[in-house]
């Protein structure tokens, strides 16, 4: 076992459902649609797919249980933050990003043009450099909740390697 490269990779899914609003919060980064995202937090559902992927790479459990959506400390919370937390966890455990990459399934709003600026923000974020994030962005071709524009669905992988 020893012998083995400390590696380990880590999943995250989430999902948030529209309800009214002029606003999502994607990657960090405020982008105007019709609707927004219900949450307890910012609804910022690709951080917070990408801090489970975090914490499941590194076993420490998932977002909710370090951050319960039963906690008024964390209504409205701005889920950069929750990211800082996490690599923060991350580093005491003295475990680095080697790469994550990410995936945004949404109708609507078209969220292409937004990714540098999403892809900056995570990167000040996590202590990375850009081009060791991915963001891409796809619909489901007006299949499922989804393509009926009920919500937004987010993925990511990550993988960590043992900083010493
Ligand atoms: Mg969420």
């Amino acid at each position: 076992m020893s012998s083995l490269p400390k590696l380990r990779i880590g999943q995250g899914v989430d999902v948030h459902a529209f309800t009214t609003g002029d606003h999502v919060v994607l990657g960090g980064v405020r982008i105007p649609h019709t609707h927004g995202l219900l949450a307890h937090s910012d609804g910022d559902v690709l951080i917070h797919a990408l801090c489970d992927a975090l914490l499941g790479a590194a076993a420490l459990g998932d977002i909710g249980h370090h951050f319960p959506d039963t906690d008024p400390v964390y209504r409205g919370a701005d889920s950069r933050k929750l990211l800082r937390h996490v690599m923060q966890l991350l580093a005491e455990r003295a475990w680095s990003v080697v790469n994550a990459d990410m995936t945004l399934l949404a109708q609507a709003p078209r969220v292409a043009g937004h990714i540098p600026q999403m892809l900056a923000c995570l990167a000040e974020d996590m202590g990375v450099s850009v081009d060791q994030l991915s963001i891409k962005a796809t619909t489901s071709e007006r299949l499922g909740f989804v393509g009926r524009e009920e919500g937004i669905v987010a993925m990511a992988v990550v993988m960590l390697a043992a900083s010493v």
